[in-house]
């Protein structure tokens, strides 16, 4: 028996140079709640080290978390690179913290990068320069991602600057990627119209929410069997009843 899921896929923690210091794993799950989502998906930038906090923050709520980054590619892309747990993503972090530079000089950016525990407690300030592009390109970490069994989309393509198309020029038909995510600029009907290298992959529409009000909008429908990245990947592909319904 399949149903029907509420996602917002790619959500940002205070942990983010970029995120709100309202994004705290509590409110995080609390926003939503109210929005009427049944899983969300920690993303931040070149950074996995929150969303252990959110899974546990959940833990109860009836919210599931799904555990990512988003990684900014050699090229200056933004990837998303989504995992059903905790361990998976850390994994990829590890080669992730190793290809980002460092910088002595940059360190009036770290007190922006706030680690927390599922308690909303502050930790430490992560020292990693996680605005900045890590020296991975796009087919490595679309292979390291897909090694641990991560579904690998590129983050809102409709973008300039950090979006695909902009940075490459086109869509590539490598690697292939499980999906596309576009942004709330843009419907799926019209960036099938505008890229047409979108071709037959799935698109999925998520908030990139780097504060609590925009969790949620817009978000991206499933029918599943139950909440896990495999059967994300079976929507994407359409297969066994699975599917995209709207976004
Ligand atoms: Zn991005
Ligand atoms: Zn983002």
């Amino acid at each position: 028996m399949l149903t029907r899921y509420q996602a917002d896929l790619h959500v940002h923690t205070l942990l983010s140079p970029c995120g709100e210091v309202e994004m705290i794993p509590s409110l995080i799950v609390a926003a939503a709640q109210m929005a009427g989502l049944d899983m969300i998906a920690i993303a931040d930038h070149n950074s996995c080290e929150n969303a252990r906090a959110v899974v546990g923050a959940a833990d109860g709520t009836g919210v599931k978390v799904f555990c990512g980054m988003e990684v900014q590619s050699v090229e200056g892309v933004h990837v998303l690179c989504l995992f059903d747990t905790p361990d998976q993503s850390e994994a990829l972090q590890e080669a992730v913290y190793s290809a980002l530079p460092t910088r002595p000089g940059y360190e009036k950016f770290f007190d922006q990068q706030m680690v927390v525990d599922s308690n909303d407690e502050f930790v430490r300030y992560c020292d990693r320069l996680l605005a900045l592009p890590t020296s991975l390109d796009i087919d490595d970490i679309h292979e390291r991602a897909t090694a641990l069994e991560g579904l690998v989309l590129p983050s809102h393509i409709d973008r300039s600057s950090t979006g695909i198309c902009d940075v490459l020029g086109m869509l590539p038909e490598n690697p292939d990627f499980d999906a596309v995510e576009v942004s709330a600029n843009i419907t799926p009907e019209q960036a099938r119209g505008c890229i047409p290298s979108i071709r037959g992959r799935a698109i999925f529409r998520s908030s990139d929410a780097h504060w609590l009000s925009a969790i949620g909008t817009p978000r991206t429908v499933f029918e599943l069997a139950h909440r896990s990245i495999e059967e994300i990947r079976l929507a994407c592909r359409g297969e066994d009843g699975r599917r995209v319904v709207d976004a």
